[in-house]
């Protein structure tokens, strides 16, 4: 596989270099409905740009159409200036046949990976709008049994296509040792169906800093995420500061408190420690196979 030998012996520092210069990540968020996606997308953005639905709609007024919408913004962490573009999707739980509720997400992968094409096969040397999704966050609810035969179908299709990286939604609805054993029958899940999900990559330079943050986010997939709450004003009960979580009537939960979840872990691999190695990942091996395969399939 040679993508994987070129990727791995690039230096660091011309990855972090550009990195400095400005970014663009294109992350999608996926899985049923109800799981708390766009609230997580609104978390990661800190504002609600994205209404989250409070109420179910009856059956009947659900959407029988996937509608896909992308939400943008300019972010900077850490100096770094960012894109980021989350492509929210509605939940496939909404539609009365789940069989092929993977076509519109895989269809949308793939229409954004013709895009590109067309710009690169474009006789005009334009500078190239990245259109491709680098990462696919996907959301598996929390029951703390294992994986339901739906997820795994789902990410099976999945997993050659994008950079999957799976998440237990809800995580305030489980203590912490089931999150704990759910991470593991999850992982165990997915190493038995021969699922390959995003595993971030430790180049020979790394520092001992980068190798450990590489190591703690390796361990902590599946990430338990929690999407904060916006409709109440929350306060840490310790320094009584503003906070984004969720009350309950014993306590609250700070989604941005490492020992409440992991969703700090997973905003910092999309928007810095792993931004780029997504977009390589996505350029090096998931697009070209993508490509080669549809010149065979074109007769090129
Ligand atoms: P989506 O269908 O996956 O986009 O889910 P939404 O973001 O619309 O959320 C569905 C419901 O779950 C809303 O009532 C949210 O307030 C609630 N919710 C979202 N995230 C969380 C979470 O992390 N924990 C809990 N307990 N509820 C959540
Ligand atoms: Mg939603």
């Amino acid at each position: 596989i040679t993508g994987h030998v070129g990727f791995s012996n690039l230096p660091n520092q011309v990855l972090r270099k550009s990195v400095k210069d400005g970014f663009q990540l294109t992350a999608m968020v996926v899985g049923e409905s109800g799981l708390g996606k766009s609230t997580l997308i609104n978390t990661i953005f800190n504002s609600t740009i994205c209404q989250p639905r409070e109420v179910p709609h009856p059956a009947e007024e659900r959407p029988k159409t996937v509608a896909i919408e992308n939400i943008q913004a300019d972010i900077e962490e850490n100096g770094v200036k960012l894109r980021l573009t989350i492509v929210d999707t509605p939940g496939f739980g909404d539609f009365v046949n789940n069989s092929e509720c993977w076509d519109p997400i895989l269809q949308t992968i793939e229409d954004r990976y013709d895009a590109y094409l067309k710009q690169e096969n474009s006789v005009r040397r334009m500078k190239k709008v990245d259109t491709r999704i680098h990462a696919c966050i996907y959301f598996i609810q929390p029951t703390g049994h294992s994986l339901k035969t739906i997820d795994i179908e789902f990410m099976r299709r999945l997993h050659d296509k994008v950079n999957l990286i799976p998440v237990i939604a809800k995580a305030d609805t489980m203590t912490e040792d089931e999150v704990a054993d759910f991470k593991e029958r999850i992982v165990s899940d997915l190493a038995f169906n021969g699922i390959r999900i995003f595993q971030a990559p430790i180049y020979d330079d790394d520092d001992d800093e980068s190798v450990g943050e590489s190591e703690t986010i390796a361990r902590a997939i599946p990430f338990a995420v929690i999407g904060a709450d916006p409709t109440k004003t929350i306060r840490s009960p310790s320094s009584g500061r503003r906070i984004r979580g969720r009350a309950y009537p014993w306590g609250v939960v700070d989604v941005d408190d490492p020992s409440h979840c992991d969703f700090i872990l997973l905003r910092r691999m999309l928007v810095h420690s792993h931004m780029e190695a997504l977009r390589e990942r996505t350029q090096d091996v998931l697009y070209e196979t993508w490509r080669t395969q549809r010149m065979l399939g074109m007769g090129v």
